[in-house]
Protein backbone atom coordinates (compact mmCIF):
# COMPACT_ATOMS: atom_id res chain seq x y z
CA UNK A 1 0.00 0.00 0.00
CA UNK A 2 1.13 3.12 -0.92
CA UNK A 3 1.53 6.14 1.70
CA UNK A 4 3.28 9.47 0.96
CA UNK A 5 6.16 9.75 2.70
CA UNK A 6 4.74 13.34 4.03
CA UNK A 7 1.98 11.45 6.00
CA UNK A 8 4.32 9.38 7.63
CA UNK A 9 6.48 9.75 11.07
CA UNK A 10 10.15 9.51 11.07
CA UNK A 11 12.33 9.01 14.23
CA UNK A 12 15.97 8.13 14.61
CA UNK A 13 16.56 4.73 16.80
CA UNK A 14 18.76 5.27 19.18
CA UNK A 15 18.86 2.37 22.60
CA UNK A 16 16.11 0.56 20.90
CA UNK A 17 13.46 3.77 21.01
CA UNK A 18 12.23 6.11 18.70
CA UNK A 19 13.97 9.69 19.26
CA UNK A 20 12.84 13.30 17.36
CA UNK A 21 15.42 14.85 15.79
CA UNK A 22 16.86 17.67 17.70
CA UNK A 23 15.65 19.22 14.48
CA UNK A 24 14.27 18.33 11.15
CA UNK A 25 15.84 18.42 7.31
CA UNK A 26 13.93 18.50 3.92
CA UNK A 27 13.96 14.94 1.81
CA UNK A 28 12.88 15.68 -1.88
CA UNK A 29 11.20 13.39 -4.60
CA UNK A 30 13.88 13.36 -7.26
CA UNK A 31 10.82 12.85 -9.43
CA UNK A 32 9.28 16.06 -9.13
CA UNK A 33 11.61 18.27 -7.40
CA UNK A 34 9.41 18.31 -4.31
CA UNK A 35 9.94 17.99 -1.33
CA UNK A 36 8.60 14.88 -0.02
CA UNK A 37 8.87 14.45 3.78
CA UNK A 38 11.08 16.02 7.23
CA UNK A 39 13.79 13.61 8.03
CA UNK A 40 14.78 14.03 11.74
CA UNK A 41 18.33 15.84 12.22
CA UNK A 42 20.47 14.24 14.68
CA UNK A 43 22.38 16.52 16.97
CA UNK A 44 26.05 16.44 18.34
CA UNK A 45 24.58 15.08 21.92
CA UNK A 46 22.10 12.65 20.12
CA UNK A 47 25.14 11.04 18.26
CA UNK A 48 27.02 10.72 21.58
CA UNK A 49 23.88 9.10 22.93
CA UNK A 50 23.51 6.45 19.91
CA UNK A 51 27.51 5.43 20.87
CA UNK A 52 27.01 5.39 24.36
CA UNK A 53 24.23 3.19 23.65
CA UNK A 54 26.07 0.85 21.04
CA UNK A 55 29.08 0.68 23.59
CA UNK A 56 26.70 -0.55 26.27
CA UNK A 57 24.99 -2.94 24.63
CA UNK A 58 28.59 -4.35 23.06
CA UNK A 59 29.69 -7.06 25.55
CA UNK A 60 26.49 -8.47 26.26
CA UNK A 61 25.85 -8.83 21.91
CA UNK A 62 29.95 -10.07 21.70
CA UNK A 63 29.53 -12.37 24.21
CA UNK A 64 26.41 -14.43 22.96
CA UNK A 65 27.31 -17.63 20.90
CA UNK A 66 27.63 -17.33 17.50
CA UNK A 67 24.95 -19.23 16.90
CA UNK A 68 22.65 -16.79 18.56
CA UNK A 69 23.36 -14.10 16.23
CA UNK A 70 23.32 -16.15 13.32
CA UNK A 71 19.70 -16.57 14.19
CA UNK A 72 19.41 -12.95 14.96
CA UNK A 73 20.34 -12.15 11.62
CA UNK A 74 17.84 -14.37 10.65
CA UNK A 75 15.09 -12.75 12.10
CA UNK A 76 15.73 -9.20 10.96
CA UNK A 77 15.51 -11.05 7.34
CA UNK A 78 12.07 -12.50 8.29
CA UNK A 79 10.87 -8.89 9.56
CA UNK A 80 12.23 -6.86 6.79
CA UNK A 81 10.45 -9.53 3.99
CA UNK A 82 7.33 -8.39 5.81
CA UNK A 83 8.02 -4.89 5.29
CA UNK A 84 8.48 -5.11 1.52
CA UNK A 85 6.50 -2.74 0.08
CA UNK A 86 6.39 -0.32 2.36
CA UNK A 87 10.57 -0.26 2.33
CA UNK A 88 10.41 -0.08 -1.36
CA UNK A 89 7.52 2.43 -1.86
CA UNK A 90 10.15 4.42 0.34
CA UNK A 91 12.58 3.88 -1.94
CA UNK A 92 11.16 4.61 -4.80
CA UNK A 93 9.90 7.88 -3.61
CA UNK A 94 13.69 9.23 -1.94
CA UNK A 95 15.83 7.53 -4.65
CA UNK A 96 13.82 7.91 -7.69
CA UNK A 97 14.39 4.13 -8.99
CA UNK A 98 11.36 1.78 -10.31
CA UNK A 99 9.39 0.05 -7.57
CA UNK A 100 10.38 -3.60 -9.21
CA UNK A 101 13.80 -2.26 -8.75
CA UNK A 102 13.67 -1.34 -5.46
CA UNK A 103 11.26 -4.30 -4.34
CA UNK A 104 14.73 -6.08 -5.65
CA UNK A 105 16.32 -4.00 -3.03
CA UNK A 106 14.66 -4.71 -0.03
CA UNK A 107 14.88 -8.53 -1.02
CA UNK A 108 18.43 -8.27 -1.15
CA UNK A 109 18.61 -6.97 1.99
CA UNK A 110 17.15 -10.27 3.48
CA UNK A 111 18.87 -12.19 0.92
CA UNK A 112 21.98 -10.88 2.12
CA UNK A 113 21.31 -10.88 5.88
CA UNK A 114 20.56 -14.98 5.79
CA UNK A 115 23.44 -15.73 3.42
CA UNK A 116 25.99 -13.83 5.81
CA UNK A 117 24.41 -16.02 8.86
CA UNK A 118 25.64 -18.62 7.36
CA UNK A 119 29.27 -17.51 7.17
CA UNK A 120 31.65 -19.04 9.76
CA UNK A 121 35.12 -17.77 10.82
CA UNK A 122 37.16 -20.48 12.27
CA UNK A 123 40.50 -20.14 14.90
CA UNK A 124 43.79 -21.21 13.74
CA UNK A 125 45.80 -23.33 15.69
CA UNK A 126 49.51 -22.43 16.03
CA UNK A 127 50.86 -24.92 17.83
CA UNK A 128 49.53 -27.34 20.29
CA UNK A 129 52.00 -29.59 22.03
CA UNK A 130 53.25 -30.47 25.03
CA UNK A 131 55.14 -26.95 25.23
CA UNK A 132 52.66 -24.68 24.71
CA UNK A 133 48.85 -23.92 23.23
CA UNK A 134 48.42 -21.04 20.74
CA UNK A 135 45.35 -20.11 18.81
CA UNK A 136 44.62 -17.55 16.70
CA UNK A 137 41.07 -16.20 16.59
CA UNK A 138 38.79 -13.08 15.60
CA UNK A 139 37.54 -10.83 18.28
CA UNK A 140 34.79 -8.09 17.18
CA UNK A 141 36.09 -4.34 17.10
CA UNK A 142 33.26 -2.80 18.82
CA UNK A 143 31.30 -0.06 17.83
CA UNK A 144 30.98 0.38 13.98
CA UNK A 145 29.82 3.37 12.27
CA UNK A 146 28.56 2.12 9.14
CA UNK A 147 28.31 5.45 6.59
CA UNK A 148 26.18 4.61 3.23
CA UNK A 149 25.36 6.59 -0.01
CA UNK A 150 21.90 7.24 -1.91
CA UNK A 151 22.14 4.99 -5.08
CA UNK A 152 20.80 1.89 -2.99
CA UNK A 153 19.95 3.66 0.14
CA UNK A 154 19.15 -0.41 1.65
CA UNK A 155 21.42 -2.23 -0.68
CA UNK A 156 24.26 -0.19 0.52
CA UNK A 157 23.13 -1.21 4.54
CA UNK A 158 22.99 -5.02 3.38
CA UNK A 159 26.85 -5.29 2.72
CA UNK A 160 27.23 -4.07 6.34
CA UNK A 161 24.57 -4.84 8.78
CA UNK A 162 24.97 -8.64 8.61
CA UNK A 163 28.94 -9.12 8.74
CA UNK A 164 29.40 -6.36 11.55
CA UNK A 165 26.86 -7.92 13.70
CA UNK A 166 27.77 -11.16 12.85
CA UNK A 167 30.87 -10.63 13.90
CA UNK A 168 29.72 -9.29 17.39
CA UNK A 169 29.78 -5.77 16.93
CA UNK A 170 27.01 -3.31 17.72
CA UNK A 171 26.51 -0.79 14.85
CA UNK A 172 25.64 2.95 14.37
CA UNK A 173 24.00 4.03 10.66
CA UNK A 174 24.29 6.77 9.47
CA UNK A 175 22.32 6.49 5.69
CA UNK A 176 23.11 9.23 2.98
CA UNK A 177 20.93 12.31 4.22
CA UNK A 178 19.33 12.40 0.34
CA UNK A 179 17.81 9.40 1.00
CA UNK A 180 17.40 8.56 5.23
CA UNK A 181 13.58 7.71 5.17
CA UNK A 182 13.91 3.98 4.20
CA UNK A 183 16.65 3.46 6.94
CA UNK A 184 14.96 4.92 9.54
CA UNK A 185 11.77 2.67 8.85
CA UNK A 186 14.13 -0.33 8.99
CA UNK A 187 15.31 0.89 12.38
CA UNK A 188 11.39 1.79 13.56
CA UNK A 189 10.69 -2.26 12.80
CA UNK A 190 14.10 -3.76 13.82
CA UNK A 191 13.76 -2.43 17.41
CA UNK A 192 11.94 -5.21 18.78
CA UNK A 193 13.74 -7.90 16.79
CA UNK A 194 17.30 -6.74 18.04
CA UNK A 195 18.67 -5.55 21.73
CA UNK A 196 18.43 -2.00 22.42
CA UNK A 197 21.96 -0.20 21.22
CA UNK A 198 22.49 -3.32 18.74
CA UNK A 199 21.67 -1.42 16.16
CA UNK A 200 21.19 2.46 16.19
CA UNK A 201 20.14 4.44 13.06
CA UNK A 202 20.89 8.52 12.57
CA UNK A 203 20.36 10.94 10.34
CA UNK A 204 21.52 14.57 9.53
CA UNK A 205 23.06 17.23 7.27
CA UNK A 206 25.75 19.60 7.86
CA UNK A 207 28.74 17.46 8.84
CA UNK A 208 27.52 14.58 10.37
CA UNK A 209 28.97 12.19 8.50
CA UNK A 210 32.57 14.28 9.79
CA UNK A 211 31.39 14.31 13.45
CA UNK A 212 31.44 10.79 13.40
CA UNK A 213 34.58 9.54 11.42
CA UNK A 214 36.57 11.44 14.13
CA UNK A 215 34.14 10.64 17.51
CA UNK A 216 36.35 8.64 19.86
CA UNK A 217 33.68 6.37 20.54
CA UNK A 218 34.08 4.56 17.29
CA UNK A 219 36.49 1.15 16.68
CA UNK A 220 35.88 0.70 12.74
CA UNK A 221 33.84 3.46 10.80
CA UNK A 222 32.44 1.46 7.26
CA UNK A 223 32.17 3.66 4.69
CA UNK A 224 30.73 3.82 1.05
CA UNK A 225 30.57 6.97 -0.81
CA UNK A 226 32.92 9.21 -3.36
CA UNK A 227 36.90 9.24 -3.27
CA UNK A 228 36.74 12.97 -2.24
CA UNK A 229 34.76 11.68 0.55
CA UNK A 230 37.17 8.59 1.34
CA UNK A 231 39.99 11.00 1.60
CA UNK A 232 38.07 12.48 4.52
CA UNK A 233 37.24 9.93 6.39
CA UNK A 234 40.78 8.60 6.51
CA UNK A 235 41.98 11.58 7.58
CA UNK A 236 39.29 11.59 10.25
CA UNK A 237 39.97 8.49 11.53
CA UNK A 238 43.34 8.53 11.71
CA UNK A 239 43.09 10.60 15.20
CA UNK A 240 41.41 7.88 16.97
CA UNK A 241 43.21 5.05 14.40
CA UNK A 242 39.90 3.47 13.98
CA UNK A 243 39.80 0.59 11.59
CA UNK A 244 38.41 2.02 7.79
CA UNK A 245 36.77 0.14 4.82
CA UNK A 246 36.28 2.24 2.04
CA UNK A 247 33.82 1.67 -0.74
CA UNK A 248 34.69 4.39 -3.23
CA UNK A 249 34.34 5.66 -6.41
CA UNK A 250 34.74 4.02 -9.80
CA UNK A 251 35.13 4.68 -13.39
CA UNK A 252 35.13 0.83 -14.78
CA UNK A 253 35.75 0.30 -18.25
CA UNK A 254 34.40 -2.45 -20.91
CA UNK A 255 36.44 -3.86 -23.16
CA UNK A 256 34.44 -5.28 -26.35
CA UNK A 257 36.54 -7.50 -28.10
CA UNK A 258 36.11 -7.61 -32.27
CA UNK A 259 34.45 -11.56 -32.04
CA UNK A 260 31.76 -10.14 -29.73
CA UNK A 261 27.89 -10.75 -30.52
CA UNK A 262 27.06 -7.68 -31.14
CA UNK A 263 23.40 -8.05 -30.25
CA UNK A 264 23.45 -9.86 -27.37
CA UNK A 265 26.21 -7.91 -25.73
CA UNK A 266 24.92 -5.20 -26.44
CA UNK A 267 21.87 -5.86 -24.80
CA UNK A 268 23.50 -6.88 -21.24
CA UNK A 269 26.40 -3.54 -21.68
CA UNK A 270 22.86 -1.12 -21.94
CA UNK A 271 22.01 -2.10 -18.52
CA UNK A 272 25.66 -2.56 -17.24
CA UNK A 273 25.72 1.18 -17.64
CA UNK A 274 22.24 2.64 -17.39
CA UNK A 275 20.53 0.38 -14.70
CA UNK A 276 19.80 2.42 -11.71
CA UNK A 277 20.30 5.08 -13.75
CA UNK A 278 23.89 4.85 -14.46
CA UNK A 279 23.99 5.11 -11.01
CA UNK A 280 26.43 2.09 -9.90
CA UNK A 281 29.47 1.92 -8.33
CA UNK A 282 30.26 -1.20 -10.73
CA UNK A 283 28.10 0.06 -14.04
CA UNK A 284 29.94 0.46 -17.01
CA UNK A 285 31.54 3.39 -16.94
CA UNK A 286 33.48 3.77 -19.90
CA UNK A 287 32.99 1.41 -22.69
CA UNK A 288 35.83 0.39 -25.53
CA UNK A 289 34.86 -0.95 -29.06
CA UNK A 290 37.26 -2.53 -31.34
CA UNK A 291 36.90 -0.74 -35.05
CA UNK A 292 35.55 -3.59 -36.48
CA UNK A 293 32.45 -3.63 -34.51
CA UNK A 294 32.02 -0.51 -33.50
CA UNK A 295 29.31 1.27 -35.86
CA UNK A 296 27.72 -1.96 -34.81
CA UNK A 297 27.79 -1.53 -31.34
CA UNK A 298 27.03 2.16 -31.11
CA UNK A 299 23.99 1.10 -33.73
CA UNK A 300 22.63 -1.28 -31.01
CA UNK A 301 23.31 0.39 -27.91
CA UNK A 302 21.22 3.61 -29.58
CA UNK A 303 18.21 1.54 -30.33
CA UNK A 304 18.30 0.51 -27.11
CA UNK A 305 18.37 4.01 -25.33
CA UNK A 306 16.07 5.09 -27.52
CA UNK A 307 13.12 3.21 -27.01
CA UNK A 308 13.49 2.68 -22.69
CA UNK A 309 11.18 4.16 -21.01
CA UNK A 310 12.09 7.01 -18.77
CA UNK A 311 9.70 8.37 -16.16
CA UNK A 312 7.87 8.94 -12.68
CA UNK A 313 7.97 5.30 -11.15
CA UNK A 314 5.97 6.98 -8.48
CA UNK A 315 3.54 7.46 -11.13
CA UNK A 316 4.17 5.05 -14.00
CA UNK A 317 5.05 0.88 -12.25
CA UNK A 318 6.34 0.19 -15.57
CA UNK A 319 9.23 3.11 -15.82
CA UNK A 320 12.61 1.35 -17.29
CA UNK A 321 14.64 4.34 -15.68
CA UNK A 322 13.79 7.35 -12.89
CA UNK A 323 15.23 10.16 -12.60
CA UNK A 324 19.08 11.05 -11.48
CA UNK A 325 18.59 10.85 -7.35
CA UNK A 326 19.37 14.11 -6.44
CA UNK A 327 20.13 17.87 -7.16
CA UNK A 328 23.20 17.70 -6.74
CA UNK A 329 24.05 14.65 -9.19
CA UNK A 330 21.44 16.10 -11.57
CA UNK A 331 23.86 19.24 -11.53
CA UNK A 332 26.88 16.78 -11.96
CA UNK A 333 25.88 14.92 -14.42
CA UNK A 334 24.58 18.07 -16.37
CA UNK A 335 28.20 19.61 -16.11
CA UNK A 336 30.05 16.77 -17.59
CA UNK A 337 26.94 16.74 -20.59
CA UNK A 338 27.86 20.82 -20.81
CA UNK A 339 31.65 19.89 -21.28
CA UNK A 340 31.06 17.62 -23.98
CA UNK A 341 28.20 19.70 -25.97
CA UNK A 342 31.21 22.85 -25.73
CA UNK A 343 33.97 20.33 -26.82
CA UNK A 344 31.80 19.44 -29.86
CA UNK A 345 31.13 15.82 -28.70
CA UNK A 346 28.58 13.60 -30.70
CA UNK A 347 25.44 12.55 -28.90
CA UNK A 348 24.34 9.09 -30.05
CA UNK A 349 21.25 9.15 -28.24
CA UNK A 350 19.99 11.46 -25.55
CA UNK A 351 22.13 14.26 -24.73
CA UNK A 352 20.94 17.53 -22.80
CA UNK A 353 17.48 17.30 -21.25
CA UNK A 354 14.75 19.96 -21.61
CA UNK A 355 15.22 22.74 -19.13
CA UNK A 356 11.65 22.78 -18.91
CA UNK A 357 11.30 19.63 -17.46
CA UNK A 358 10.05 19.13 -13.45
CA UNK A 359 12.42 16.42 -12.08
CA UNK A 360 16.08 15.43 -12.23
CA UNK A 361 15.29 13.74 -15.56
CA UNK A 362 18.28 12.71 -18.50
CA UNK A 363 18.04 9.86 -20.72
CA UNK A 364 20.75 7.53 -21.88
CA UNK A 365 23.07 9.09 -23.50
CA UNK A 366 26.04 7.97 -25.75
CA UNK A 367 29.00 10.22 -26.35
CA UNK A 368 30.80 9.00 -29.98
CA UNK A 369 34.47 8.42 -29.04
CA UNK A 370 35.56 11.82 -27.38
CA UNK A 371 38.85 11.50 -26.91
CA UNK A 372 40.70 9.88 -23.74
CA UNK A 373 41.43 13.20 -22.11
CA UNK A 374 37.90 14.23 -22.09
CA UNK A 375 36.11 15.11 -18.53
CA UNK A 376 33.61 12.30 -19.90
CA UNK A 377 36.05 9.43 -19.96
CA UNK A 378 38.52 10.66 -16.88
CA UNK A 379 35.74 11.23 -14.17
CA UNK A 380 32.86 9.35 -12.89
CA UNK A 381 30.07 10.45 -14.09
CA UNK A 382 27.35 8.21 -11.93
CA UNK A 383 24.54 8.80 -13.81
CA UNK A 384 22.84 7.73 -17.48
CA UNK A 385 25.93 9.13 -19.77
CA UNK A 386 28.05 6.13 -21.30
CA UNK A 387 31.54 7.25 -23.94
CA UNK A 388 32.13 4.73 -26.18
CA UNK A 389 35.60 4.55 -27.19
CA UNK A 390 37.34 3.34 -30.70
CA UNK A 391 40.16 0.71 -30.65
CA UNK A 392 42.41 -0.94 -32.90
CA UNK A 393 44.70 -2.94 -30.87
CA UNK A 394 43.78 -4.87 -27.97
CA UNK A 395 47.43 -4.06 -25.76
CA UNK A 396 46.49 -0.54 -26.12
CA UNK A 397 42.92 -0.40 -25.20
CA UNK A 398 44.06 -2.58 -21.62
CA UNK A 399 46.42 -0.20 -21.35
CA UNK A 400 43.27 2.68 -21.77
CA UNK A 401 41.25 0.93 -19.85
CA UNK A 402 44.43 1.42 -17.11
CA UNK A 403 44.80 4.78 -17.17
CA UNK A 404 42.64 5.56 -13.89
CA UNK A 405 42.73 6.28 -10.93
CA UNK A 406 40.00 4.00 -9.82
CA UNK A 407 39.89 0.37 -10.14
CA UNK A 408 36.65 -0.77 -8.70
CA UNK A 409 35.50 -3.25 -11.45
CA UNK A 410 35.55 -4.12 -15.15
CA UNK A 411 34.56 -6.40 -18.16
CA UNK A 412 35.56 -8.27 -21.12
CA UNK A 413 33.24 -9.52 -24.06
CA UNK A 414 33.90 -11.73 -26.41
CA UNK A 415 32.87 -15.42 -27.98
CA UNK A 416 36.50 -16.87 -27.18
CA UNK A 417 36.36 -16.88 -23.78
CA UNK A 418 40.01 -17.85 -23.37
CA UNK A 419 41.31 -15.05 -24.94
CA UNK A 420 38.87 -12.95 -23.05
CA UNK A 421 39.80 -14.51 -19.84
CA UNK A 422 43.66 -13.23 -20.85
CA UNK A 423 42.18 -9.84 -21.35
CA UNK A 424 40.76 -9.96 -17.83
CA UNK A 425 43.99 -10.86 -15.82
CA UNK A 426 45.22 -7.61 -17.19
CA UNK A 427 42.81 -5.09 -15.87
CA UNK A 428 43.61 -3.46 -12.70
CA UNK A 429 40.42 -3.42 -11.06
CA UNK A 430 38.83 -5.42 -7.63
CA UNK A 431 36.52 -7.30 -9.71
CA UNK A 432 36.59 -8.20 -13.20
CA UNK A 433 33.64 -10.18 -14.88
CA UNK A 434 33.76 -11.80 -18.44
CA UNK A 435 30.76 -11.56 -21.00
CA UNK A 436 28.48 -10.21 -17.59
CA UNK A 437 29.03 -7.36 -15.39
CA UNK A 438 27.77 -6.37 -11.60
CA UNK A 439 27.34 -10.20 -10.66
CA UNK A 440 27.80 -10.22 -6.76
CA UNK A 441 27.32 -12.79 -4.16
CA UNK A 442 27.01 -12.33 -0.62
CA UNK A 443 29.94 -14.81 -0.76
CA UNK A 444 32.21 -13.16 -2.72
CA UNK A 445 33.95 -10.28 -1.56
CA UNK A 446 34.38 -7.45 -3.49
CA UNK A 447 35.98 -3.72 -2.92
CA UNK A 448 38.24 -1.51 -5.44
CA UNK A 449 42.23 -1.64 -6.13
CA UNK A 450 43.55 2.14 -5.92
CA UNK A 451 41.65 4.97 -5.53
CA UNK A 452 38.31 2.62 -5.33
CA UNK A 453 38.73 1.94 -1.91
CA UNK A 454 40.71 -0.06 0.51
CA UNK A 455 39.47 -3.54 1.79
CA UNK A 456 36.80 -5.30 0.74
CA UNK A 457 32.88 -6.61 1.72
CA UNK A 458 30.83 -9.17 1.55
CA UNK A 459 31.83 -13.08 1.78
CA UNK A 460 34.36 -14.23 4.50
CA UNK A 461 37.02 -11.73 4.11
CA UNK A 462 34.22 -8.94 4.70
CA UNK A 463 33.56 -10.87 7.60
CA UNK A 464 36.84 -10.67 8.80
CA UNK A 465 36.96 -6.61 8.07
CA UNK A 466 35.17 -5.85 11.22
CA UNK A 467 37.58 -7.87 13.49
CA UNK A 468 40.62 -8.04 15.08
CA UNK A 469 43.18 -10.96 15.02
CA UNK A 470 43.89 -11.98 18.74
CA UNK A 471 46.56 -14.93 19.34
CA UNK A 472 46.17 -16.65 22.72
CA UNK A 473 49.07 -18.51 23.61
CA UNK A 474 49.41 -21.21 26.72
CA UNK A 475 52.81 -22.21 28.05
CA UNK A 476 52.11 -25.37 30.19
CA UNK A 477 53.34 -25.29 33.61
CA UNK A 478 55.71 -27.99 33.91
CA UNK A 479 54.86 -30.70 37.10
CA UNK A 480 56.86 -29.90 40.05
CA UNK A 481 60.00 -32.18 40.28
P1 LIG B 1 29.35 10.91 -0.73
O1 LIG B 1 30.80 10.61 -0.53
O2 LIG B 1 28.94 12.28 -1.04
O3 LIG B 1 28.51 10.47 0.54
C1 LIG B 1 28.54 9.15 1.07
C2 LIG B 1 28.13 9.20 2.53
O4 LIG B 1 29.11 9.90 3.27
C3 LIG B 1 26.81 9.89 2.81
O5 LIG B 1 26.15 9.23 3.88
C4 LIG B 1 27.27 11.28 3.24
O6 LIG B 1 26.33 11.94 4.05
C5 LIG B 1 28.51 10.94 4.04
N1 LIG B 1 29.51 12.01 4.15
C6 LIG B 1 29.62 13.14 3.43
N2 LIG B 1 30.71 13.84 3.82
C7 LIG B 1 31.30 13.13 4.81
C8 LIG B 1 32.47 13.30 5.60
N3 LIG B 1 33.26 14.37 5.45
N4 LIG B 1 32.77 12.35 6.51
C9 LIG B 1 32.00 11.26 6.66
N5 LIG B 1 30.88 11.03 5.94
C10 LIG B 1 30.54 11.95 5.02
O7 LIG B 1 28.89 9.90 -1.89
P2 LIG B 1 27.46 9.81 -2.58
O8 LIG B 1 27.30 10.95 -3.51
O9 LIG B 1 26.44 9.57 -1.53
O10 LIG B 1 27.62 8.45 -3.40
C11 LIG B 1 28.14 8.39 -4.70
C12 LIG B 1 29.56 7.87 -4.67
O11 LIG B 1 29.60 6.64 -3.94
C13 LIG B 1 30.07 7.54 -6.05
O12 LIG B 1 31.40 7.96 -6.15
C14 LIG B 1 30.00 6.02 -6.10
O13 LIG B 1 30.88 5.40 -7.00
C15 LIG B 1 30.32 5.67 -4.69
N6 LIG B 1 29.85 4.34 -4.36
C16 LIG B 1 30.78 3.36 -4.15
C17 LIG B 1 30.35 2.07 -3.90
C18 LIG B 1 31.34 0.95 -3.68
O14 LIG B 1 30.93 -0.10 -3.21
N7 LIG B 1 32.61 1.13 -3.99
C19 LIG B 1 28.99 1.79 -3.84
C20 LIG B 1 28.08 2.82 -4.06
C21 LIG B 1 28.51 4.10 -4.32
Amino acid sequence: MHIPARDQKFTLTIDGLPVEGATTFDVTNPATGQVLAAAPQCSTDQLDEAVAAARTAFPAWAALPVERRRQYLRTMADTIDTHTEMLADLVVQEQGKPRGVARTEVAGLGYWLRATAGITVLDTVNQDDEERRSVTRQVPLGVVAAITPWNYPLGQASFKLGPALLAGNTVVLKPSAFTPLANLKLGEILRDVLPPGVLNVITGTGGLGSRITSHPGFDKISFTGSTPTGRSVMAGAATTMARVTLELGGNDAAIVLPDVHVKQAAAQLFWAAFANTGQICLATKRLYVHADVYDDMARELADLAATVTVGDPGQDEDVELGPVSNLRQYRTVLDLLHDCRDHGYAFLSGGLPDPETAGYFIRPTLVDNPPDSARIVREEQFGPVLPLLKYTDTADAIARANDSEYGLGASVWGTDTEAAHRVAQRLQAGTVWVNESMHLHPHVPFGGHKQSGIGVESGLAGVLAFTNTQTLTVKHTQPQA
